[in-house]
């Protein structure tokens, strides 16, 4: 374990740059503890913009200089390689996603394979990066092609880390850039990880790979602001999605951004009752302690089933099983922190002051679930829709009932707020359900189903949820640069 120093059985992470593990600039480090009790896990290096320039040099050398560009089917060995080798370490890197975040450990296993999946859809794209050519006028033939971005800065938040890295890591390979990682400081663990299985692939070029840990600001900040990357893709918060932006506006370099989310759930009295009521237990994403960008948080229930509606989540909700991740059964596990707790709780006072509290509400405290960040999954019900637990991102165990009386009061709910992620329609009527998927403005619409993300197929934000799409071939799109080339024909 080259990239290891193990001291008292605590791991100590390195940088990966230019294919070496190194220390950071300033030697200092910083420490990951389990949310779920405390424990501390392992230690990572906390870099500086020194070591965010070392990496984006490795990366701009291997792209300027290796084959990885120019070379399709190094791309597509390389890129299997990787997916079959996380599919043969997934159990363990699930096993350390549940120690990092608290999760539940068969969404530990399911993201995990998500990486190979996605790392594996992508394989097969590298040589549908196609372009187009015309003839604009006689004997002048123009060929347009997709090129590589250059240099890529990905930036990864902590709620869904390595899912969230693959959807950005895999198509910017299989274009043919070269990237530099910044994985969110509560899961560096898992994203170093895989630093280490990418080391043992020959077909990766030192360099086309690199992992910088640290803070959000100097680390992230300077991969955004630095001259020599050509785009960024970052997904998290909203308001950093936006500084993202203003930083990369100094060399204007391309930016991805998929943000926040307040996504409606749409329940129409005509729908399956008992299979809407799962689905929307599901759309709030319990399992994931709420920390989902496309979570269905406000629900918004037909009057004439919402009392019905509201008694069954009141049943069903207060049945899940809490605790660590790595107990057996375990369907909610903590948030991510204690400043994330706090921030829950306190949206969660706020509610209590908007609307009716049916469920939850307070921090779990119990015998071992003390040393943890446990909040009680939470609903409340007449929720106004201009609410504060309506309209802001809690990112936590939260839920909000909201009815309605017809089609176009749920449109105007469902559309009342500045983000544009996902959204979920639960009907029988086929033309109930599809004026809700033209007229929300989201990204994706679900129709008497949730959280369908395939790998070839788009996603992403309208409004301040985000810009550009992730999954499937504009997925990919996005990484590269459209080039004209134009040629004359002597006759
Ligand atoms: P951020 O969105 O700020 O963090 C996501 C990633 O960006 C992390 O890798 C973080 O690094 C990095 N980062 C932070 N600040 C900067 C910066 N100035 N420049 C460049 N990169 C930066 O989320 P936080 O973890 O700070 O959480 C803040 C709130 O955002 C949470 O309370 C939650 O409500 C919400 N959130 C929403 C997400 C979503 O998908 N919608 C995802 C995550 C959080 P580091 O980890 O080192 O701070």
């Amino acid at each position: 374990m080259a990239d290891q120093v193990m001291t008292q059985q605590v791991t100590t992470y390195k940088n990966f740059i230019a294919g070496e593990w190194r220390d950071a600039h300033g030697r200092e480090l910083f420490e990951v503890r389990s949310p779920a009790n405390g424990e501390l896990l392992y230690r990572a290096q906390r870099s500086a913009v020194e070591d965010v320039h070392a990496a984006v040099a490795a990366a701009r050398e291997a792209f300027e200089t290796t084959e990885w560009r120019d070379d399709p089917q190094v791309r597509t060995t390389a890129l299997f390689k990787l997916s079959e080798a996380v599919r043969e370490r997934h159990q363990d890197l699930a096993a350390l996603l549940t120690r990092e975040s608290g999760k539940p450990l068969p969404i530990s296993r399911g993201e995990a394979l998500r990486l190979s999946e996605t790392t594996s859809y992508y394989a097969g794209l590298v040589r549908w990066i196609f372009g187009r050519s015309q003839v604009p006028q006689p004997n002048s033939i123009s060929v347009i092609l997709r090129e590589p971005a250059g240099v890529v800065g990905i930036i990864v938040p902590w709620n869904a880390p390595l899912a969230l890295l693959a959807r950005a890591l895999a198509p910017a390979l299989a274009a043919g850039n070269a990237v530099v990682v910044k994985p969110a400081s509560y899961t560096a663990g898992s994203t170093v990880e895989l630093g280490r299985i990418i080391e043992n692939i020959p077909e990766f070029p030192k360099g086309i790979v690199n992992i910088v840990t640290g803070p959000g600001d100097p680390v992230g900040a300077e991969l955004a602001r630095h001259e020599d990357v050509d785009m960024i893709a970052f997904t998290g918060d909203t308001t950093t999605g936006r500084e993202i932006m203003r930083l990369a506006s100094g060399n204007l370099k391309k930016v991805s951004l998929e943000l926040g989310g307040k996504s409606p759930t749409i329940v129409f009295a005509d729908a399956n009752f008992d299979r809407a009521i799962r689905g929307a237990i599901n759309a709030a994403s319990f399992y994931n302690a709420g920390q989902i960008c496309i979570a269905g948080t406000r629900v918004l229930v037909e009057s004439s089933v919402h009392d019905a509606f509201v008694e069954r989540v009141r049943e069903i909700v207060p049945k899940m099983k809490i605790g660590p991740g790595w107990e057996k059964g375990v369907e909610v596990g903590p948030v991510i922190s204690e400043s994330q707790m706090q921030k829950v709780l306190s949206y969660v006072e706020v509610g209590k002051r908007e609307a009716r509290l049916v469920v939850g509400g307070h921090r779990l405290t119990d015998g071992e679930l003390a040393k943890g960040y446990f909040v009680a999954p939470t609903v409340f019900d007449e929720v106004p829709p201009d609410a504060r637990i309506a309209q802001e991102e809690i990112f936590g165990p939260v839920m909000g009932i909201i009815s309605f009386r017809d089609v176009d009061e749920a449109i105007r709910i469902a559309n009342h707020t500045k983000y544009g992620l996902v959204a979920a329609v639960w009907t029988r009527d086929i033309n109930k359900a599809m004026k809700i998927a033209t007229r929300v403005r989201a990204g994706s619409v679900w129709v008497n189903t949730f959280g369908k993300m395939y790998q070839s197929t788009e996603m992403g934000g309208f409004k301040q949820s985000g810009l550009g799409r992730q999954y499937g071939l504009e997925g990919l799109f996005e990484y590269t640069e459209l080039k004209h080339v134009n040629i004359q024909i002597e006759k």
